[in-house]
């Protein structure tokens, strides 16, 4: 057994910082233990998106023509509600890899150290935000940014 405590967990880290107060809603930070939930969880959904992704490949790989066979005529209808679906799961299929990417770069990031930290400002991430996003790699202030500026 390492004769290990728990250190960090007290605030006796006095940076001399008198009059610096921490901004708002940065009181908490990223532990090692967090660090270690996440990975958990980015790696489980890791594994779901990457069936997901591998299974809706292997359906709108199935029949590449079937669209184009029959023509615009006026059975657009039901080709168009064809077409339309399978569109979605193409854009699916792209959303999917999207977030695996994205996932594969927070746990990435995990490893290097980075994890947690806003990828613009350099400050760290909202603890409540990277619990809903956990591959996020803005923090509010500036995902609301980048959101305004599309
Ligand atoms: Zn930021």
């Amino acid at each position: 057994m390492a004769t290990k405590k728990t250190t960090g967990t007290r605030t006796s880290h006095s940076r001399s910082s008198a009059a610096s107060r921490t901004g708002p809603g940065t009181g908490k930070r990223i532990t090692a233990r967090d660090l270690k939930s996440f990975r958990r969880r980015l790696e489980d959904e890791l594994t779901v998106l990457t069936g997901r992704h591998a299974g809706l490949k292997a359906a709108s790989a199935v029949s590449p023509d079937i669209a184009g066979a029959g023509g615009y005529g006026e059975e657009a209808a039901d080709a168009g509600s064809f077409t339309s679906e399978r569109e979605r799961d193409l854009s699916l299929v792209g959303n999917l890899r999207d977030l695996i990417s994205k996932i594969q770069a927070a746990l990435e990031r995990i490893d290097d150290g980075s994890y947690g930290r806003c990828e613009v400002c350099g400050q760290p991430i909202e603890a409540e935000r990277l619990d809903a996003l956990p591959y996020t790699t803005l923090c509010l202030a500036d995902a609301r940014r980048r959101a305004r500026v599309r």
